[in-house]
């Protein structure tokens, strides 16, 4: 939730429709805690509770080892995620020579910035510029770049986005707050199991004294996807 109560699908501008049915089944757990939270703790959810007897039934045959899980739990939640892929962005806008390397081989030039895992053995950049807009889709299921992304957000995995961002992708990056001009060309790409695509956003004007880090600080998750663009703070409302 942010402050002003909207779940951050909802601040991202995201069809309310496609948030409320994803979060139906979540909601009557958060409601309930608000309302009387400190008489009990709250019930996981029903895929949390079905994961956890999944694990426990693994684990009690022998065919798991917690240990491995914690590993891949800790690495999916703190090791890989968008600030990877925002210092990649960082360092592409920051050096010429490695945005060339970047655009011609990304796995190999994500690999030089030591983001590796899998979901992200093939992988490809695209260039947002001042005549081309590109918008990133699975429109089978939610292929995703993890190495630099992390696990895709619960909208990207949605019917209707992946159905309408090639249906009508200048009135998704709408819904996201984010408007092309006419004359900008809107690219959907397709990333599938084989091939997933990021995203290079603009670099946004008035940056040229910034520090890699301070790049990275701007680049957003969404704007990899290509449903925001990279904004200097003073230029967000
Ligand atoms: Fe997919």
């Amino acid at each position: 939730m942010t402050d002003d109560g909207k779940t951050a699908l909802e601040g991202s501008g995201f069809p309310k429709k496609a948030v409320t049915s994803t979060f139906a089944a979540a909601e009557p757990i958060g409601a309930q805690s608000r309302i009387d939270e400190h008489d009990h703790q709250d019930v996981p959810s029903d895929p949390a509770l079905r994961v956890k007897a999944l694990e426990s039934l693994l684990v009690e045959k022998g065919l798991v080892d917690p240990a491995a899980l914690d590993v891949l739990v800790d690495t999916y939640e703190n090791k890989i995620g968008p600030r990877n892929g925002a210092r990649v962005v960082a360092r592409a806008w920051a050096d010429p020579a490695y945005k060339v390397r970047l655009l011609a081989d990304a796995a190999s030039a994500i690999a030089e910035l030591g983001y590796t895992s899998g979901q992200g053995e093939h992988m490809v950049v695209v260039e947002n510029g001042s005549t081309v807009h590109n918008l990133v889709v699975c429109t089978l299921c939610s292929c995703y770049p993890w190495p630099v992304l992390g696990l895709p957000p619960v909208w990207y995995k949605s019917a209707q986005y992946r159905s309408r961002a090639v249906i009508d992708p200048r009135g998704v990056l709408a819904e996201f707050g984010t408007y092309i001009d006419e004359e900008v060309e809107v690219r959907v790409w397709d990333s599938t199991a084989e091939l997933r695509y990021i995203v290079l956003p603009e670099r946004p004007a008035g940056t040229d004294d910034f520090s890699e880090e301070r790049l990275a600080a701007l680049v957003t998750r969404d704007a990899m996807i290509g449903v925001s663009k990279v904004l200097l703070p003073e230029e967000k409302s």
